[in-house]
């Protein structure tokens, strides 16, 4: 059966200019999210994740830019749109979470003011039936006395319960896409376990299509079909989530993905990467134990499809399955 896309990215690249120059954030990044799928992209803190997302929402900033590419939402063109109607795009087709909440969160309003007021915005709902949504979907994700928590202010709640509400306000209207960054870093694992539960509840029930931004293998293991990993802004390697864990290809995804057979290697984290390398070839070059000759001298490696929907970007890859 053909899968339905409900979102296309193709060959984007978003620029940041600061006084340093210019920061090239992501480079070449494509993906295809259909129906009900769970898109996991990974990659450590600064690898352009929540770029992709925001460039996705076109909420970027001003001293950014898209500087090519093409988003498509179904057959809309969302780059091309004008800003009132990516307005009433936002939060009803698309909507994001993000991994602060509770400073996302307006301070001055109530929590049930703050979700009425995004159902009032895209729906012809009364109030009495919008409340009722409030509540029963703040009742679903597990916030207790939920009747009570409408009438609080975001800094009367812990940091679990403003991601709850949070996920709430972004999935209240089932949007077509949601994009979640980071959705259980820094809670408790027991409000990890009850929000991962409530996510695939959600997703099951709807057919919402997610991008799931992370840097943690568990989450993207437990929630995600697909799996992008990503590193400074380049795609590495995308495979279907039990090929990627069992075959990992690209040296760096090898790394990531299973850390307890790495220790020996050399790392590849960020951190340790020279900065002075050629933007133009691969960014691992320098301290790549698998890198030959053809890395140095010549461009990023483009995506080889390996096998039908295991893809990966790089000269020398991983051949060897792992048990
Ligand atoms: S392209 Fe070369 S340097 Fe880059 S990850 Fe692959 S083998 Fe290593």
């Amino acid at each position: 059966m053909v899968k339905e896309e409900i979102l296309l990215v193709k060959d984007l690249h978003t620029y940041f200019e600061s006084p340093g120059g210019t920061k090239r954030a992501i480079q070449n990044i494509s993906l295809s999210l259909s129906k009900k799928q769970v898109l996991g992209i990974i990659g450590e803190s600064g690898s352009g994740k929540t770029t992709i997302g925001l460039s996705i929402m076109r909420l970027i900033g001003s001293d950014g830019r898209i500087e090519k590419g093409v988003i498509h939402l179904g057959q809309r063109d969302i780059l091309s749109v004008p800003e009132a109607e990516m307005r009433a795009i936002r939060g009803k087709d698309i909507s994001m979470t993000f991994e602060n909440s509770s400073s996302i969160l307006n301070p001055s309003n109530s929590i049930g003011d703050q979700i009425r007021e995004i159902i009032g915005i895209h729906t012809n709902l009364t109030y009495k039936e919008s409340n009722e949504l409030t509540l029963q979907s703040l009742n679903d994700i597990g916030i207790q006395n939920a009747r009570n928590v409408m009438e609080m202010q975001p800094r009367q709640l812990s940091a679990g319960a403003c991601q709850k509400v949070m996920l709430v306000m972004s999935t209240i209207l089932q949007p077509k896409v949601l994009i979640t960054d980071e959705i259980t870093r820094n809670l408790d694992i027991i409000t990890q376990a009850q929000i991962s539960d409530h996510f695939r509840r959600r997703i099951s029930k709807t057919d919402i299509s997610t991008l799931l931004l992370t840097n943690d293998p568990g989450i993207l293991a437990q929630l995600a079909d697909t799996v992008i990993v990503i590193y400074k802004g380049r795609k590495l390697e995308q495979a279907p989530i039990q090929e990627i864990f069992k075959r990992p290809m690209h040296p760096y995804t090898f790394q990531l993905l299973r850390p307890m057979e790495n220790r020996k290697l050399k790392t590849m984290r960020s951190e340790s990467i020279d900065e002075s390398v050629d933007p133009d070839i691969c960014p691992l070059v320098a301290k790549c134990q698998r890198a030959i000759s053809k890395c140095r001298a010549s461009e990023m490696p483009n995506e080889t499809e390996i096998e039908t929907g295991h893809q990966v970007a790089c000269y020398n890859p991983i051949s060897v399955p792992i048990d």
